[in-house]
């Protein structure tokens, strides 16, 4: 049985004082939370988010970071920065980043490979455009998105990230994913891992993420292949994140 997990995707909001506001709210909250809870948050928040959050069953995450362990690479995190400043999750291949910032796959890869390397534990998105799922490549995107983010990685090593499966064209936009749709490209995506790693496949935890919330949590994550959530906007509000934690009650 995978253990699900719900991730929270500040992105670029909440200023320190906000943060520690919004997780002194939510920490009582999710206390008796049956899935894994993460907050992936601004690396400036770290360590306001930290003083509360230490002791809880509430991880901490980061949105994004660099593959090399340090040198010239001016704005950038490296994973032992994340490490030492108590994250343990970290947010890979956004399709924010990879259409603002220009990640590729083979970045993708090489951070994610920086990242296991040093325990941290990947959140790694894949996720088609609205034009690919027209097209119908769907599942071949999302399947060489994820072997190429995954390659150089052991089987035991694979069992241990977590994947989000985020179409692009739900995230922030109050579209979502059916049931459905979500699992199907949840089972290809499986079906790819499981093509190159065995059974290692059936441990991988992947999260449906794209808009998200306490209105349709319940019945994406009860589809068999859904495994939690990567949750944006709302992750901001304690109560509905909560509730999202929650998605059984
Ligand atoms: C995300 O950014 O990962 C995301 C899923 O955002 P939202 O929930 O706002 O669609």
């Amino acid at each position: 049985m995978r253990k699900p997990i719900i991730a929270g995707n500040w992105k670029m909001n909440m200023t320190p004082s906000e943060a520690r506001k919004l997780v002194t709210e939510l920490v009582p909250l999710v206390r008796d939370a049956a899935c894994d809870v993460v907050v992936c948050t601004p690396a400036v928040d770290f360590a306001a988010v930290n003083e509360v959050i230490k002791g809880t069953n509430v991880k901490l995450g980061a949105e994004n970071m660099h593959w090399e362990a340090s040198g010239a690479f001016t704005g950038e995190l490296s994973a032992a920065m994340l490490k030492e400043s108590g994250v343990e999750y970290v947010i890979l291949g956004h399709s924010e980043r990879r259409q603002y910032f220009g990640e590729t796959d083979a970045t993708v890869n090489k951070r994610v490979l920086a990242a296991v390397k040093a325990g941290l534990t990947p959140i790694i998105c894949v996720g088609e455009k609205k034009e690919d799922r027209e097209a119908g490549y769907t599942n071949a995107l999302v399947s060489y998105q994820t072997l190429i983010a995954l390659s150089g990685l052991t089987a035991d090593e694979v069992k241990r990230v977590v994947i989000a499966y985020e179409p692009v064209w739900a995230i922030g936009t109050g579209l979502t994913a059916t049931d459905e749709q979500a699992n199907e490209t949840i089972g290809v995506i499986r079906e790819a891992v499981r093509s190159v790693y065995g059974d290692a496949a059936d441990d991988v935890r992947i999260q449906y993420g794209g808009s998200m919330k306490p209105a349709n949590c319940k019945s994406l994550m009860a589809q068999p292949e859904i495994d939690g959530g990567l949750i944006g906007g709302a992750s901001l509000k304690a109560e509905d994140f909560s509730k999202i934690v929650h998605f059984d009650a």
